[in-house]
């Protein structure tokens, strides 16, 4: 087994959706950010890579490359989970907290869940998400922008113990 975290931030802007785990949540900001700015899949994409010891998102997917520029961070996470396979890994569990005054995620938790689950080749109950403001503390209290964290597990394909 083998366990990665990842984080992501990026500031509110211009803009009339935010895009949170591939699911585009209806807001008054957008985010500025050379792909959508999906910090859940970005934080995500950082916690596989960490795991399978492959660097991180900017090294796979760099800033100056023109290529990604407004990229559906899904496209990210599937390139990412094809690096994984390549290399017979599996997900075990993803876990996920998204850091945000608003918007709220509550109801579009089922579907974010969903997303992934998806992108990662697994079931429902095997990824989690989580939300939590930060008490109006720091930037994201002050609303200038939101985060992700992410946790992963990852089981090298053949290997599992049980189910
Ligand atoms: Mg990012």
């Amino acid at each position: 087994m083998r366990i990665g975290i990842g984080i992501d931030v990026h500031a509110f802007g211009p803009g009339d959706s935010v895009v949170i785990a591939g699911v585009r949540v209806p807001y008054a900001r957008g985010v500025v950010a050379h792909s959508d700015g999906d910090v859940a899949l970005h934080a995500l994409c950082d916690a596989l890579l960490g795991a399978a010891g492959l660097g991180d998102i900017g090294m796979h997917f760099p800033d100056s490359d023109p290529k990604w520029k407004g990229a559906d961070s899904r496209e990210l996470t599937r390139h990412v989970m094809a690096l994984l396979r390549a290399r017979h890994y599996r997900v075990a569990n993803a876990d996920l907290t998204i850091l945000a005054e608003a918007p709220r995620i509550g109801r579009h938790r089922e579907a974010m869940r969903r997303s992934i689950a998806q992108l990662l080749g697994i079931g429902d109950d095997q990824v989690n998400i989580k939300a939590t403001t930060t008490e109006g503390l720091g930037f994201i209290g002050r609303n200038e922008g939101l985060a992700a964290q992410a946790v992963v597990l990852l089981h090298a394909a053949g290997s599992e113990a049980s189910g």
